[in-house]
């Protein structure tokens, strides 16, 4: 290892941003070029990763696991749902579960994962740690993507107050060649192919040295056949689940429901509203019954047209108010939520007041105005 590095190099080193922002989003990145379904982040610690990744829409299952539960616990409710989350529940679905063991072990729970995280993790296994750690991440949970991250010792000399290791719990730390040696055969024994690279750069001219934090990005060559995932599936869980956390989601029929209900009362609102205010503008008028001119405002527009173009109209009679759903079905926000119409027909049946035939959102004029 080079040790004798100028003098202004070692006090000077600091990096911005902190060199563990840099590695979380160097996963951040990658979860964003590959759009992995299944996250899970071995040696997860305080959750701050999986808090990062829980923001990345593609993802919808993130799990953590870690040999210290007391970690773990200390910011893992920053991992439950917030109460926006319930009122605006997201389109996809997402599971964050905690586990509590060994990436020495093989758990069935670790099955099906797209992409693994080993972040800052090997250097703090024992020696028997290590030599099973590749069996269980290649060989068992075998995903399509590994990354794993390490300290480069090369870069040691040039970190001030660095004596051994950066951290008294490493077991080790490894040079580029090191690092690349272990990673290359571990990469070739469970079919992967892997690149390097790494986050926290040398200072110019001493590029020789390498990144801070050393990187290897792993990639299966070849998908697995179901068969071979199941023969190798132990059945016995032998970690144990800290956490679980089950995002409020469309998906789900009974917040689908919710957010259907809402959206057909207030674009309902929206149409009564501007029918009335029509009303009120041109009176019983026959002659000037267009309620819906155009105007310059988008909603009304789009409304005209469909007065126009699908006789959608809205209507009075006597103290209510009728808007066909066949209109409300036809905004882009309601469609798209239900798909179909009779879906939207099957989620608002008993929840939104209809008209006796079931064909409009009937709202009372006179009870307004009293509200008013
Ligand atoms: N990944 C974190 C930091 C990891 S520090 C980050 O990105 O910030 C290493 C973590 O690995 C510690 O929380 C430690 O408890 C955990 N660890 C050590 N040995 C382990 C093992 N055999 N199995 C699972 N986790 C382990």
């Amino acid at each position: 290892m080079e040790k004798n590095f100028p003098e202004e190099f070692t006090q000077i080193i600091k990096f911005e941003p902190p060199l563990y922002k840099q590695r979380h989003q160097f996963v951040k990145d990658l979860v964003e070029k590959y759009k992995p379904k299944k996250v899970a982040d071995l040696g997860c610690a305080d959750c701050s990763l999986l808090w990062m990744l829980k923001f990345c829409s593609c993802i919808e299952v993130l799990a953590g696991l870690d040999i210290c539960a007391n970690v773990m616990k200390e910011k893992m409710h920053t991992l439950s749902p917030l109460p926006v989350d319930y009122l605006q529940p997201s389109e996809r679905s997402l599971t964050i579960t905690l586990h509590h063991g060994s990436v020495a072990h093989k758990d069935p729970c670790m099955l099906g994962f797209d992409l693994v995280t080993c972040i800052e993790l090997i250097e703090h296994l024992e020696e028997s740690e290590l030599k099973k750690f590749p069996e269980v991440v290649f060989g068992f949970m075998a995903p399509s993507i590994v990354v794993i991250s390490t300290p480069n010792s090369e870069f040691n000399s040039l970190l001030p107050r660095v004596m051994l290791y950066r951290h008294p719990d490493h077991k080790f730390e490894w040079s580029q060649a090191q690092f690349q040696s272990w990673a290359l055969e571990t990469a070739r024994c469970y079919d992967y192919s892997v690149e390097f690279t790494g986050v926290g750069h040398p200072p110019t001219g001493m590029e020789k040295v390498g990144f801070c934090t050393q990187i290897g990005v792993f990639v299966r060559k070849h998908p697995r056949t179901g068969e071979s995932v199941q023969s190798e599936k132990p059945m016995e869980a032998v970690y144990k689940t800290v956490f679980k956390a089950v995002y409020p989601s469309l998906k789900d029929e009974k917040y689908l429901q919710n957010a259907v209900i809402n959206e057909v009362i207030f674009t309902a609102q929206i149409i009564k509203n501007r029918l009335m205010s029509k009303r009120e503008e041109y009176g019983d008028d026959p002659e000037r019954k267009s309620q819906f001119q155009p105007s310059m405002d988008c909603f009304s527009d789009y409304l005209g047209k469909l007065v126009v173009e699908k006789n959608m109209e809205p209507f009075v009679s006597g103290n209510e108010v009728y808007i066909p759903l066949t209109t409300i079905f036809s905004f882009p926000k309601v469609n798209r939520l239900c798909g179909t119409f009779e879906k939207l027909c099957k989620l608002i049946a008993g929840k939104v007041p209809l008209s006796s035939d079931g064909s409009a959102v009937m709202f009372s004029i006179e009870h307004e105005n009293e509200e008013d």
